[in-house]
C-alpha cells in the first residue's frame, strides 16, 4: 500500500489490542423542498450560480427571514422515524462566525433548544446488533458554495481566486447528531459505515431528501477517539469532515483508529481538530483545531418566532409515516423465505428494491435474485456501476426468467440475451426474436447435427454400444458445440440414445 502522507500508522489489528475505539457521526442532510428555509428562493440543483437568491439568503440588511413550513415537517418525520421526543417548544439560534461563503456573518441553526431529541437507530453488521443513540435532529440552513480556480485540486491551496455560488446559502439542512458510541471495537469502521447506509435509507424512504452524497446532499462528519482499552475515559477526539462516500466512511474511521493509535504510543497526545479526508489516499490530514461552542456566541434568533409544533399535527405526522427500511426487511425476508444474512446481502448489493419490483413483475423471489446478485452484479461491477445505473429494468429480467422457465431459453442463452438487453436492442423477448437465441426444438437443423456428431466419431459410437454409456456426453458436447449453446442438452441426449442406442 502507498502512503503519501507522513503519518504513522499501526497494525489496524494491533490497534484493537491496546485501544476501543469511540465514534460519532453528525450527518448533514439537504432537504428537497422546492425553496429555501427561510425565503421563497428555488433549490434547484445545478443551477446557473447566484441565479437562485434574494436579500433574504444573501444576508441584506433589512431583509427578514419566514421559515418554511415543509422543512419543519421533514424534519419532524426524520425525528420521529429515529425514535425521537418531538420538542413541543424549540427555537432558531444564530450561530456566528465569518466565512465568504456565509453570507450573513452568521448561519441559523439551532443549539440548546432542537426540534427533536434523545432518539435511536439500530444498524446490524455480520449478524449484531449495535445502538447508535441520537442525540439530536436539528434544523439549519446550508452555506453557500466557494469554488476554488486554478490550483490543481480544487482546494484554496494554489488557487488564483475564489468564487461563490450563493446558490446553495439557505437551503434547508437537518443535521443528524448521534451521541458517542463505544462498544464497536474493530467493528467500529463497518457500524458507522451501517449507521450512514441505514440513515441514508430512512431519508431515502421518507422521500424528504434525494440523499446524493455525490452531490453533497447528505455529508458526513465522522468523529474518532481512542481509549486505552479497559480505561473508562475517553480520549481526545478528531473531527473528519464532509465524508462524501459510504466507502470512505468506512475508511476514514479506520485510518483515524491507526493514526491514532500511533500518536498514543508514542506518548503524545491526540489534538482536538477538525481533518480532512482524502478519497486518493484514504488519509486524513488536519485541518483547524476545533472550535468550542462557546467559540460561536450562539443566541436565540431575533427575527423568527419559537417552533412550537402542536401535539396533534406531531401524530399525525407519525401514523403518516412509511413503512421503514428495517420493517419492509424483516417483512421481505418472511415472504421469500431467506435468511437473514442472505437479506443483508441483497441490501449491501442494494439489490432488494431490484429484486422485489422483479417479483412483482412476476418472477420468483430466487429468480429474482440469482440473476441480480448474479450476472446482473459481476456485470455491473465490471463496469464499475451500481445495479440500478445497469440498462436493465426489472420487468425485463422477470420476462428473462419466464422465457427460461417456460423454456424459450436455457441459462446459457439468457445471459446472452442479457448482453442484448443491456445493449439497448429491446425486450428479452425482441432480442431472442432477433438474434434467434430460443432453444431448438427437434427441428432439422437439431437432426443434421445429431447426425454429423454421429458420423464425425465411429469410436465414440463404438464404446457407446459396447456399454460405456457415459461417452455419450462427448457427443453430447460435439451438438452443443454445432448449435453454439442453442440446444437443449436433454432433448439432444435423448435423441442420440435413441439413434445410437437403438440401432
Ligand atoms: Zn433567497
Amino acid at each position: 500500500m502507498t502512503m503519501t502522507t507522513g503519518d504513522r500508522l499501526v497494525d489496524y489489528d494491533e490497534v484493537l489490542t491496546r485501544y476501543e475505539p469511540v465514534i460519532g457521526l453528525e450527518t448533514h442532510v439537504e432537504l428537497g423542498t422546492a425553496s429555501k428555509m427561510f425565503c421563497g428562493c428555488a433549490t434547484t440543483f445545478g443551477a446557473e450560480p447566484n441565479t437562485q437568491t434574494c436579500p433574504v439568503c444573501l444576508g441584506m440588511p433589512g431583509s427578514l427571514p419566514v421559515a418554511n413550513a415543509a422543512a419543519v415537517e421533514a424534519t419532524i418525520k426524520i425525528g420521529l422515524a429515529l425514535g425521537c421526543r418531538i420538542a413541543g417548544w424549540s427555537r432558531f439560534a444564530r450561530k456566528n462566525y465569518f466565512y465568504p461563503d456565509i453570507p450573513k456573518g452568521f448561519q441559523t441553526s439551532q443549539y440548546d433548544e432542537p426540534l427533536c431529541i434523545a432518539g435511536h437507530l439500530d444498524v446490524e453488521v455480520d449478524g449484531e446488533t449495535y445502538r447508535v443513540e441520537i442525540e439530536r435532529v436539528h434544523l439549519e440552513e446550508d452555506t453557500g458554495k466557494n469554488l476554488h480556480v486554478g490550483g490543481a485540486t480544487g482546494r484554496i491551496h494554489g488557487a488564483d481566486h475564489s468564487l461563490i455560488d450563493f446558490n446553495r446559502a439557505g437551503i434547508p439542512l437537518v443535521e443528524i447528531v448521534t451521541r458517542p458510541v463505544p462498544g464497536a471495537g474493530a467493528k467500529a469502521p463497518e457500524v458507522a459505515r451501517a449507521y450512514v447506509t441505514e440513515l441514508r435509507e430512512i431519508v431515502q424512504t421518507l422521500g424528504v431528501s434525494d440523499v446524493r452524497m455525490e452531490q453533497g446532499s447528505l455529508r458526513c462528519d465522522v468523529n474518532i477517539s481512542l481509549n486505552p482499552a479497559g480505561d473508562l475515559e475517553w480520549g481526545t477526539r478528531t473531527e473528519t469532515k464532509n465524508v462524501n462516500s459510504l466507502r470512505s466512511v468506512e475508511r476514514a474511521v479506520r485510518y483515524e483508529m491507526r493514526r491514532q493509535a500511533a500518536v498514543l504510543d508514542d506518548g503524545g497526545r491526540v489534538l482536538q481538530e477538525t481533518r480532512h479526508f482524502h478519497e486518493d489516499t484514504g488519509s486524513t490530514s488536519s485541518g483547524r483545531s476545533k472550535e468550542e461552542a462557546t467559540d460561536y456566541r450562539y443566541f436565540p434568533e431575533p427575527d423568527l418566532v419559537p417552533l412550537a409544533p402542536d401535539a396533534e399535527w406531531i401524530e399525525e405526522l407519525r401514523a403518516e409515516l412509511p413503512e421503514l427500511p428495517a420493517a419492509r426487511r424483516s417483512r421481505l425476508q418472511q415472504e421469500w423465505g431467506i435468511s437473514a444474512t442472505e437479506m443483508t446481502w441483497l441490501a449491501n448489493a442494494g439489490a432488494l428494491g431490484l429484486v422485489e419490483q422483479t417479483v412483482a413483475a412476476g418472477a420468483t423471489p430466487a429468480d429474482a435474485r440469482k440473476w441480480w446478485l448474479g450476472d446482473l452484479a459481476r456485470r455491473a461491477n465490471e463496469a464499475g456501476t451500481e445495479l440500478a445505473g445497469l440498462a436493465i429494468t426489472p420487468v425485463q429480467v422477470a420476462e428473462l426468467t419466464r422465457l427460461v422457465a417456460d423454456g424459450t431459453i436455457n441459462d446459457k442463452l439468457a445471459r446472452q440475451v442479457l448482453d442484448g438487453v443491456l445493449a439497448g436492442d429491446g425486450d428479452p423477448a425482441q432480442v431472442v426474436a432477433a438474434q434467434g437465441l430460443a432453444v431448438m426444438g427437434e427441428s432439422d437443423e437439431l437432426v443434421a447435427a445429431v447426425d454429423a456428431a454421429i458420423a464425425g466419431a465411429p469410436d465414440v459410437v463404438a464404446k457407446v454400444q459396447s456399454g460405456k454409456v457415459q461417452a455419450l456426453g462427448a457427443l453430447v458436447g460435439a451438438v452443443m458445440k454445432t448449435t453454439r449453446g442453442k440446444a437443449d442438452a436433454a432433448t439432444v441426449k435423448r435423441m442420440l440414445e435413441e439413434r445410437v442406442l437403438s440401432s
